[in-house]
């Protein structure tokens, strides 16, 4: 049978082009787990992919409720679950002031990183049941969080502290919108919100891993400047940040490119070992890279599971 593989925020950039790659193979069927249901069913159109080879779902990971009806509405399809893939984001760097999920959590932070803690230990069950060979928890990460490289010491760089705001409830009226209690800022909560896909990438692999066998993974693809994620920022940033990437970092890569990069750790039989964070290098061959200190703290990692535990409602 084909392999059944769950993709959020697969109506643009990375995800599109990754449901593309996966749908090319001819082995997988894709749910696109989308917030906007037509944007989705005309992006796999346009895209070119066959009918047959994915549905679109409806998710909406600024809202736990959602979250929850997703998973449901999946359940009831009857289809197994063999990899579930946790892409979407948001990225605000040019708002002033903080924005808020269905629950009242910082949007960047409560869309990339609670919104899929939620969906994924929920279907940890579902990847358990299915008698797939080789079932996978992929979490895209991102080079913006690793302050062990020259991209993540841009400022304002990532850092949890001690997560006083996130054991607050993210928000101003108790503490703070910022995971480590500080002012607002939305690029560095993005940044901050990738640090917790790679901690809890790692946390999964280490409560899991030897369990249940599936494979967790986390990977940075490569910068993919041309992408809707860029949407927020100010124009002469979004007409300079393509070549600059191309150019002068080198670290540019197009969105077709990542597309097969992350389907290769959805279904390449190499890409297999479990809590590694993958990277490319420049012949486009894939590497187990270095996560920095912060990202790669396991005591962090534990205690950002339980404070999520609990804002999500599973403590
Ligand atoms: P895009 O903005 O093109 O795609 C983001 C996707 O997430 C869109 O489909 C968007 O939906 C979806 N999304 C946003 N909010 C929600 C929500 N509340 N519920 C459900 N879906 C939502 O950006 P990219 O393709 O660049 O980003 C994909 C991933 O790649 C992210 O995790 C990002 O951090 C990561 N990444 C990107 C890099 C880059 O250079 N672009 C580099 C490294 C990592 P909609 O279409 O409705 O807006």
């Amino acid at each position: 049978r084909k392999c059944v593989v769950v993709i959020t925020g697969a109506s643009s950039g990375l995800g599109l082009a990754t449901a593309k790659a996966l749908s090319e193979t001819g082995q997988c069927h894709v749910i696109m787990a989308c917030r906007n249901f037509l944007k989705a069913e005309m992006a796999a159109k346009s895209a070119g992919i066959p009918k047959e080879n994915y549905t679109v779902m409806h998710l909406d990971l600024a809202s736990l409720e959602s979250v929850r009806q997703f998973v449901d509405t999946f359940r009831r399809s009857g289809m197994p679950l063999d990899v579930l893939v946790c892409n979407a984001a948001v990225y605000l760097p040019t708002a002033k002031e903080p924005s808020y999920s269905a629950e009242g959590f910082e949007l960047s932070v409560g869309t990339n990183h609670l919104g899929h803690f939620l969906l994924a230990r929920l279907l940890l069950d579902d990847l358990k049941k299915s008698d797939y060979p080789s079932k996978r928890l992929i979490i895209v990460g991102s080079i913006t969080g690793n302050t062990n490289t020259l991209a993540g010491n841009v400022p304002p760089k990532a850092n949890l502290g001690d997560l006083r705001g996130l054991v607050g409830g993210l928000n101003d009226l108790n503490s703070s919108p910022m995971i480590d209690g500080g002012e607002f800022d939305g690029a560095k909560a993005y940044k901050d919100s990738k640090v917790c896909n790679m901690l809890t990438m790692q946390e999964f692999h280490r409560r899991y891993h030897e369990e249940t066998g599936i494979t967790f993974a986390s990977l940075y693809p490569g910068c993919i400047a041309e992408t809707g994620l860029f949407r927020n920022h100010i124009p002469l940033f979004r007409t300079l940040f393509p070549p600059f990437q191309k150019y002068i970092t080198k670290g540019y890569v197009s969105e077709e490119e990542a597309g097969k990069r992350l389907a290769q750790v959805v279904s390449d039989p190499s890409l297999t070992k479990s809590g590694v964070y993958w990277s490319w290098n420049k012949n486009s061959s894939s590497f187990e890279n270095q996560l920095s200190k912060e990202a790669s703290n396991a005591d962090k990692a534990s205690k950002l599971w339980e404070t999520s535990e609990k804002l999500v409602g599973l403590a």
